[in-house]
């Protein structure tokens, strides 16, 4: 078999099969494929797609591109949940801690920023000291002694993702159904939990921009998973304007800190307890989604929630004090507020805007492995149908250059929207698939 000959047959059209496929992923994971030619493969199946066989032939090749953890011997049951890549998405960083507070182990591979989408890994790297490389033992003994942990691709676990992954972020290649549904469950798979709860991302600042194309990833990612003996759900949440108020690394870990206090943005709270509600719905622990809510919100409330996330971030190595007190967080030198030209109601914030200002502002990566800058981003401080009166601050942009201060400046009052009738705010749960 020719690496050339699988590009220029998916260039024209054709479809893969398993062996093509299964050739590919482990000569790319073995460095025998150079990323020139794995670029020009994943733009093919971005501009030509792939059948959902395909797909699933995909997602188990990456999958087996390296060890599949079995966690049976240290719980019998573990959780997951995986986002499709939002702005402004740090559903992790309390999601986790909320379940695990339960009693319910959560082991979870996640990502870095991908394109204008934030990154898991990322955000919880902006708390000093916090490690992502784990290991197989080291994500098996904290599973066993904590009941949480969020850990990036190793060179043991799916490492082909780790590979495409960084590919695809510099080379145009992010918005492709089948990478996106590969790239996911492939380490849900190999990651080793027993349910996973599928956030699908739906508008302006999310992958799939309308709700069709969303629920077919979903439908593919849920298929695959059950094919493999998972239980999957998915929640497919509106992603047309930024999730919470905060955009930037430092930023949403100081949002996610304010929710587990029992505050934080409504909306972030509410997409928080349906994810985290159907985490629980799957492994049995409640018997409606309002009944697991209500569970989720108590500990929320009463400072259980946070109690996790201290004992998870510094099982981690991340640093208490910065815990303890967020103002320890990367925190930039320039803050300039964004004053309203007029009086009227926010129409729209369109989140991908937003997610390309936060990424020119150094809070995500222009070129494969580039450094971040943690401390960056924005800060709204309206929502879609909110009354907003002339002058009065929309949004701070927070930056360490002045020059891109001034950019982000510009390309954030074309992202938003007034208008002088009133609107309602959007409804952000779309569609559960159970
Ligand atoms: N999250 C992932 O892990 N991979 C993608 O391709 C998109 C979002």
């Amino acid at each position: 078999m020719r690496t050339v000959d699988i590009i220029v047959k998916k260039r024209d059209g054709g479809d893969l099969a398993a062996e093509e496929i299964e050739f590919f992923i482990q000569g790319y994971t073995r460095g025998d494929i150079p990323d020139y030619q794995a670029a020009a493969w994943c733009m093919a199946v971005l501009l030509r797609g792939m059948t959902h066989r395909e797909a699933s032939d995909l997602t188990l090749a990456m999958a087996r591109s390296g060890d599949t953890l079995d966690l049976h011997h240290i719980a019998p049951f573990v959780v997951d949940k995986h986002s499709t890549g939002g702005v402004g998405d740090k559903t992790t960083l309390v999601v986790a801690p909320l379940v695990a507070s339960q009693g319910l182990p959560v082991g979870k591979m996640s990502g870095r920023g991908l394109g204008f989408s934030g990154g898991t890994l990322d955000k919880l790297e902006s708390i000093r000291g916090f490690t992502v490389t784990l290991d197989r033992e080291q994500f098996m003994r904290q599973l066993a002694e904590h009941e949480i942990v969020v850990a990036g691709q190793s060179a043991d676990l799916a490492p082909a993702d780790g590979k495409l992954y960084a590919l695809r972020d510099v080379t145009g290649t992010v918005e492709s159904m089948p990478l996106i549904a590969g790239s996911i469950m492939s380490k849900k798979i190999a990651a080793g939990a027993d349910a996973i709860v599928l956030d699908v991302k739906v508008g302006k600042g999310a992958f799939m921009k309308t709700d069709s194309e969303a629920e077919e990833l979903a439908e593919v990612m849920v298929a695959i998973g059950r094919g493999v003996g998972r239980k999957v759900a998915a929640v497919i949440s509106d992603m047309n304007q930024p999730l919470g108020y905060a955009v930037g690394n430092a930023l949403e870990v100081r949002e996610a800190i304010d929710t587990l206090h029992g505050g934080g943005p409504a909306d972030f709270r509410e997409h928080c307890l349906t994810v985290a509600g159907m985490m629980l719905l799957l492994a049995d622990k409640a018997s409606s989604l309002d009944e697991a809510r209500g569970i989720l919100a108590r500990s929320l409330d009463d400072g259980t929630a946070w109690l996790k996330f201290v004992e998870w971030i510094v099982a981690q190595e991340g640093d208490r004090a910065v815990l303890e007190a967020p103002g320890l967080l990367p925190s930039a030198s320039l803050a300039e507020e964004l004053p309203s030209p007029e009086a009227g109601t926010i129409a729209e914030i369109d989140a991908y805007q937003v997610g390309r200002t936060a990424v020119l502002l150094g809070g995500g990566r222009e070129k494969k492995g580039n450094p971040i800058d943690h401390a960056v981003g924005i800060v709204h401080h309206k929502k879609v149908g909110d009354r907003i009166e002339k002058g009065e601050p929309l949004l701070t942009i927070y930056a360490n250059d002045e020059g891109r201060l001034e950019r982000a400046h510009s390309q954030l009052l074309s992202a938003i929207r007034l208008s002088y009738e009133p609107v309602a705010p959007p409804p952000h749960t779309h569609k559960i698939i159970l």
